[in-house]
């Protein structure tokens, strides 16, 4: 008998563990990887995207490519979840699991952010990335603010290096002097888990005069002053607002009543839930490490390991480690890398100073996962 595996969500998480049972288990496989997209696309590409660096057809890639054994793509969108059957409906049909696997991503609630989508704009989904690069071109002066909403957001570094590609962006286009670049951030520095990071980043802030405005979120927008409320009661007027939008689990899986503060509770160890043979894992799932497309593929890894482990009757495999690699974009071509270790090593991260030795690297890292994902 085949072992049925329905994975629900064809991101870094999915994506990752779909091929890893495809190569270990082959003909013995039946899995159903679902997705409401007919196309990946890297997160970082969002910033490619919204500075006009790349076409959006030139970074998506489309699930119809995928040609792995035992898996088969369906595009459709996943609107009831029934963890204790293992039962997943779609607006396509029902699928019955052996094992069950969300790895749905994290959504934005908008509306948690009065003011902002009549006020302002969100640089974090792919259509706010494509509506951006026709608005950025635009701007010719006036203050520019970058603000994050809320905890916990995806890729802490990326709105330092929006600010840092926006002031590229805005220099290339001989506009930078009559901008102001600021950016409103909830931690005290710009990348927490690397203290030799942020000094680099908060340096070239100082030096490219862009504003970091520590340990403060935006509650609203008010559109018609145009002034962005924080917390503590202080105001930051605006031209042009760049918004990361609250985050939470996609509302299917908040209905099918997994979620505690927004987010499924796994075990850390091995990705499993409270339900016997499902698994969460990625942005979707509350672990302890940051939202990011490095962690989700760790934790695919693992959850992968865990259930080979459990078919094969084999030991358990080694613990989720936390471990990653952070890429981040320090603007003029550059990009520094930081590697962490959140759940068994060091607190602080190993940093690597930007160069375009790395900026290659990262490009090479987008290409290993989009040839091992097809292949
Ligand atoms: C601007 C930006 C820059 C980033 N840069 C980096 C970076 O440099 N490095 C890095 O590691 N990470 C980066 N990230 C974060 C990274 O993209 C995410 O953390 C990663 O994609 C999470 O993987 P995941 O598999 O958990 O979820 P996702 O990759 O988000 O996949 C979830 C999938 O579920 C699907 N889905 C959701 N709901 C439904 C439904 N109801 N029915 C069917 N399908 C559904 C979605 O279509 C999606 O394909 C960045 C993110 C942003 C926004």
């Amino acid at each position: 008998m085949k072992l049925r595996v329905v994975v629900l969500g064809a991101g870094f998480g999915g994506m990752e563990l779909s091929s890893i049972l495809a190569e270990e288990m082959g003909d013995e496989l039946e899995l159903t990887l679902i997705d409401k997209n007919d196309t990946f696309f890297f997160g970082f590409s969002k910033l490619d995207v919204m500075f006009g660096r790349k076409a959006p057809r030139d970074v998506r890639l489309p699930y119809r490519k995928i040609a792995k054994p035992g898996v088969t793509f369906r595009r459709e969108i996943v609107t009831a979840i029934d963890p204790e059957k293992r039962r997943v409906t779609t607006n396509g049909g029902v699928y019955d699991a052996d094992v069950l696997v969300i790895a749905l991503g994290a959504d934005y609630d908008l509306t948690a952010t009065p003011g902002l989508e009549e006020g302002g704009h969100e640089f974090y989904s792919f259509a706010g990335a494509e509506r951006l690069r026709e608005v950025l071109p635009t701007v010719e002066r006036g203050h520019i603010v970058i603000g994050v909403t809320s905890t916990p957001f995806k890729c802490p570094p990326a709105p330092s290096e929006a600010a840092l590609l926006l002031h590229d962006d805005l220099t290339a286009r001989g506009v930078r002097d009559a901008c102001q670049i600021s950016l409103v951030m909830p931690f005290k520095v710009p990348i927490p888990p690397s203290l030799e990071s942020s000094r680099a980043i908060v340096q070239v802030f100082e030096e490219r005069d862009i504003h970091f405005v520590p340990e403060r979120k935006v509650l609203a927008l008010d559109p018609l002053r145009k002034v962005a409320l924080l917390n503590e009661g202080d105001e930051m007027p605006y031209d042009l607002f760049l918004g990361v939008p609250k985050h939470r689990a996609p509302q299917v899986v908040i209905a099918s009543g997994m979620t505690y503060d927004g987010f499924v509770h796994v075990d850390p160890d091995d990705l499993t839930t409270e339900f016997p043979g499902v698994y969460a894992l990625g942005d979707v799932a509350h672990v302890g490490v940051p939202k990011a497309g490095m962690f989700a593929e760790g934790a695919a890894k693992t959850a992968a390991a865990h259930i080979l482990s459990q078919v094969k009757g084999l030991p358990a495999p080694e613990i989720f480690d936390g471990k990653g690699i952070c890429y981040v974009e320090f603007g003029e071509q550059h990009t520094a890398r930081v590697d962490v270790e959140f759940l068994t090593g060091p607190s602080n991260g190993k940093y690597t100073p930007p160069s375009l030795e790395i900026a290659r690297e990262k490009e090479q890292y987008g290409k290993t996962r989009s040839a091992r994902w097809f292949g």
